[in-house]
């Protein structure tokens, strides 16, 4: 089994909802396990402004899924929530990133691992930094002292009664 991190996020129909549900699909594929869920967090949009604030959190998972077959399954996960791809980081009802595939660097047309925006992303670090602490980037190397480089202004995180 391989640890995997996937990250998610949603700005539409409920987001709250969107990720509750996400999880238990994560939960459910096949050759893997649910391991771990950070606590939600409110972040402020990539790109275009003139959409709603994200809720954002990550997740970990074991898998014997071929990297290439987890993406396959996280994408049929966004089709079930209706995802409709419009503009470049427009809105969306769910968005799954593979993050982090064991200590993999991937690159190939489909899939590039580690993703390559989320040392830059506090709503990324952050979730990832409360679930593994102690862990390491390849090739970028330790994720707590990549956290110390971004700031968690306009992250907010949810406490579970909110
Ligand atoms: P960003 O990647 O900057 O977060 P995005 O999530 O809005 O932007 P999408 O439209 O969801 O981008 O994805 C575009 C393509 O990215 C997908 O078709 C997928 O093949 C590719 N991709 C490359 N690396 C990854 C990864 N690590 N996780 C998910 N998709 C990836
Ligand atoms: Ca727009
Ligand atoms: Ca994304
Ligand atoms: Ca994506």
């Amino acid at each position: 089994m391989v640890p995997c991190f996937i990250g998610l996020g949603s700005n539409l129909e409920q987001p709250r909802q969107q990720l509750v549900r996400a999880f238990s699909e994560l939960a459910l594929l096949t050759s893997s396990k649910l391991i771990t869920k950070s606590s939600l967090y409110i972040s402020k949009p990539l790109g275009p402004q003139d959409q709603p604030d994200y809720i954002n959190a990550v997740a970990e998972l074991e898998t014997s899924l071929p990297a290439l077959t987890l993406l396959s399954s996280m994408q049929a996960i966004e089709s079930e929530h209706q995802r409709v791809r419009t503009e470049h980081w427009g809105p969306r009802t769910l968005d799954l990133d593979l993050l982090l595939y064991g200590q993999e660097t991937i690159s190939v047309e489909q899939l590039k691992v580690p993703h390559p925006e989320m040392v830059r992303r506090n709503f990324v670090l952050y979730p990832l930094f409360e679930i593994a602490p102690d862990l390491n980037i390849p090739g970028l190397g330790s994720l707590k002292n990549l956290l110390t480089k971004l700031d968690d202004s306009d992250l907010q995180k949810l406490e579970p009664d909110e």
